[in-house]
């Protein structure tokens, strides 16, 4: 865990200000950069001291071999692990006789700053070396958002009080050696040497190397080029070797002369295309990036960002270190997907190995939420890429001997890589949680084209899927048997509640869209029996209710299991998956992370509001997050139910997840669903906007501490605002070009028109505070958010 502050509060920047080499694998994924095609860790330049050395391609991966000790029927046989591909960071220096290492000589400066609007990545070190010679280090760093293959390097040396000779090698690396394993199997498993060479070439400043995996098949390409300035006999010559190149600068500085070398780095892969393919796309993907040149590319990212922040931003006035936490997780939600492209969205985006580079849940739940009202293209894509694997999920729905499609727990490619049936496949909801994705898609953006071309088909695969795996009692009540929830310390159980309610609402809506596209859905075989037998299901959904306890089990029985002795657990004991047998867990009332309470979010319509406090204090006393997963859904129903300076500490926890390690395992990459949280903390929590219906509805409240919350949300085409201070609310709407543009939304229920004429000033209902405060498992509170801000805001250009 990052202890003491490690990055000063800002409004639009990260800055490390000394660079503490204990935690150096934490910075490099907080420093991470990527466009949802490339991904960097923010390693440093010269590529040692590092925690882990990462570059990621998004779906570029190996197989490796499952073993069990005891396999069974279904269990998938292979996995997949994201590799470390070429890496193109690397540039080293000698200043004169000594190669630039901060671990020796003097590090008299080290200053790192990720720029959030302009969307890079600056160091800027002053370095005296063990014989006493100074440099300057300027470097600034990209992944393009615009040009996708594309990453760039502005390197900058300076002398400081006498000349230098210096050598500046900027390199590719590949089959980087990586440090060893760790004993969590949450761990990326490392591979041995995972590329093969098949070409390199070399040119003056440039060089490229093609390698190709040894299980996967898969071919990639990485080139640099250099554009150079330096002083008038500046050398230059580059070599390639089987897993590295070199391009070599040679000359000597005057104090206060410069050298600046620009690095142009480009990436391709593909399963299918030929050597020489690649070789043309990656040379062609360079050369674009030569005719921008580095300003042009800088000056792209700068408008890229703009255009997103402008739809995108959330302000908070009153904790300073939330404002800019949410924006350090939009920005970094932004760059696991916005140029993925028919590829998905990594648990961890592309900033680590960490659950080998997989993509879960997270996506459809918790980061595509997000995206569907600030940057919805990318939430089309992602959506598209499921699609895309669907044959494989049809397939694994037959080998389970069900119906419809049965999308993975966990993948790169589509193929089940889960060899834990329990928390794995079992995990069933993953497929509603696509359906939601979907539905919440279309109705924000009104895309028809989208639901008939993808939507659709994963409606009813998913619809297919819930009805095989159902089964109406003799009283015709429909029940899912065997399935594990959200919560993974509850496995393989009886009607799960957020499983059954999703699972409705998955089979109405594939229902009701069958209907807008009736031929297409003819031609997907779909009649009308299939989906009187959807609505019949949904309409009998079993949801088991507690009458005793007046609340609702996570699943049948739940509430009488034996409770866990919280009291007698140490907090060394935490996260228990590493300490407990998930027998002992399984049977007891103990809650990994959100699952009833999730269920009360994104199907909060299925609940009254005395049923969502009474559940709420129940879970509440019962949850011990050991998923980063959970305090963020935590923060939204707390608010909802009225525990607001609750919420606002679980929004604290869910927003500094990685600026502050809470979880401990930030060096193995961020935490995308808790990033996104911070997002779904504010709207959804604060904010009080929810999706059910057809239209947005809002109950917006504040926390003391926060004065006020602004945000803005993408509909139909069109930018609501929604501007919250402690007693009022006023909703506005985005003159883009439709003057008469108008949105019909709710505020606290009662129906209001939003006009591009005037903003609706709303008074937001006083709130009775509740008498008593929820309790958490022992030493489970989470941290309370400071005292408010005393100081001047951050300075920002409002
Ligand atoms: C959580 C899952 C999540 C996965 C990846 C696990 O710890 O329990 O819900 O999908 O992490 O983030």
């Amino acid at each position: 865990m990052i202890r003491e502050r490690a990055y000063p509060v800002e409004a639009w920047h990260v800055r490390e200000t000394r660079l503490d080499v204990d935690v150096l694998a934490q910075a490099e994924s907080v420093f991470a950069l990527g466009n949802g095609h490339i991904g960097m860790r923010g390693n440093l330049d010269e590529g040692e001291p590092h925690g882990l050395p990462g570059t990621y391609l998004n779906s570029f991966y190996e197989l490796r071999p499952l073993p069990y000790a005891e396999a069974g029927y279904g269990f998938p046989e292979s996995g997949q692990t994201v590799v470390n591909v070429t890496n193109g960071k690397p540039i080293r220096l000698l200043v004169d006789d000594e190669p630039f290492d901060v671990r020796y000589g003097d590090l008299e400066a080290h200053t790192r700053i990720l720029d959030l609007r302009a969307g890079t990545l600056d160091r800027v070190v002053q370095w005296r070396s063990p014989a006493g010679r100074a440099v300057k280090v300027h470097s600034t760093r990209l992944v393009s958002f615009t040009q996708r293959s594309i990453a760039a390097i502005r390197y900058e040396v300076e002398a400081v009080d006498e000349p230098l000779r210096l050598i500046v090698q900027s390199e590719l690396v590949a089959n980087e050696e990586l440090p060893g394993q760790s004993r969590d199997p949450r761990v990326a498993a490392v591979l041995e040497r995972p590329l093969q060479i098949e070409e390199r070439l070399t040119d003056k400043d440039r060089a490229q190397l093609i390698h190709r995996t040894k299980r996967s098949g898969l071919r990639v390409g990485a080139a640099m080029a250099h554009e150079i300035s330096g002083p008038p006999r500046t050398n230059i010559n580059t070599e390639a070797h089987d897993d590295w190149a070199r391009t070599t600068i040679a000359c000597v500085l005057k104090p206060g002369e410069k050298l600046v070398v620009v690095k142009l780095l480009a990436y391709g892969w593909s399963s299918r295309r030929s050597l020489p393919a690649i070789r043309d796309q990656v040379s062609a993907a360079l050369a674009a990036a030569e005719f921008s040149g580095w300003d042009g590319l800088v000056r792209e990212q700068r408008e890229y960002l703009d255009t997103f922040w402008d739809a995108a931003d959330v302000r908070v006035e009153g904790d300073s270190e939330v404002q800019q936490a949410v924006r350090f997780g939009l920005f970094h939600v932004l760059q696991a997907g916005a140029r993925a492209e028919l590829r998905p969205i990594a648990a961890k985006g592309l900033t680590g190995p960490g659950y080998d580079g997989h993509v879960f849940w997270d996506t459809e739940m918790f980061a595509l939420p997000v995206l569907t009202y600030t940057q919805p293209v990318a939430v089309a894509h992602a959506l598209r890429w499921r699609h895309a694997t669907l044959e494989m999920a049809r397939d694994r729905a037959k080998q389970l001997g069900l119906r419809g499609a049965a999308f993975p727990w966990r993948t790169i490619r589509g193929q089940e890589c889960s060899g834990y049936w329990p928390a794995g496949t079992a995990g069933f909801h993953v497929n509603a949680g696509i359906a939601d994705a979907v539905r919440r898609y279309v109705q924000a953006t009104g895309d028809d084209d989208f639901e008939r071309e993808i939507g659709l088909e994963l409606l009813v695969e998913t619809a297919r899927l819930w009805h095989s795996l159902g089964h109406h009692d003799r009283h015709g009540k429909f029940h899912i048997d065997g399935v594990t929830g959200p919560d993974e310390y509850t496995a393989v159980k009886n009607d799960n509640v957020y499983t059954n309610l999703m699972a409705q609402r998955n089979m109405l809506v594939a229902a009701d869209c069958v209907n807008r596209h009736s031929e297409r859905a003819w031609r997907l075989g779909v009649d009308d029996e299939e989906t009187a037998a959807w609505r019949d299901a949904a309409a009998n959904m079993h949801i088991p209710y507690d009458d005793e306890l007046g609340v609702h089990p996570q699943v049948e029985g739940f509430t009488r299991y034996q409770e866990w002795d919280f009291d007698n657990t140490p907090p060394e004991d935490y996260p228990l998956l590493l300490n407990y047998p998930y027998f002992d867990l399984y049977r007891r009332q103990v809650v990994k992370q959100s699952d009833l309470v999730l269920a009360m979010h994104w199907c909060g319509d299925a609940f009254t509001d005395e049923q969502k406090l009474r559940n709420f204090d129940y879970y509440e006393r019962r949850t011990v997050r050991d998923s980063s997963l959970s305090a963020c859904t935590q923060a939204v129903v707390a608010a909802e139910v009225g525990y607001l300076e609750l919420a606002h500490d679980y929004l604290g926890e869910a927003a500094l997840m990685d600026l502050h390690d809470i979880h401990n395992n930030t060096r193995e990459g961020l935490h995308i669903a808790a990033l996104a949280g911070a997002w779904l903390g504010l709207v959804a929590g604060f904010g009080g906007m929810r999706d059910h219906e057809d239209h947005l509805t809002f109950a917006p409240r504040l926390p003391a501490r926060i004065s006020r919350l602004e945000f803005a949300l993408m509909w139909r085409g069109k930018r609501l605002r929604v501007d919250v201070r402690q007693h009022e609310v006023s909703y506005s709407l985005r003159d883009d070009g439709d003057a008469d543009a108008s949105i019909d939304l709710s505020h606290f229920g009662e129906p209001i028109t939003v006009t591009c004429e005037k903003e609706m000033r709303m008074p937001i209902p006083r709130l009775e505070p509740h008498r008593r405060q929820p309790r958490q498992p022992a030493g489970r509170a989470p941290a309370r958010r400071p005292a408010p801000d005393t100081r001047r805001r951050p300075s920002e250009d409002r």
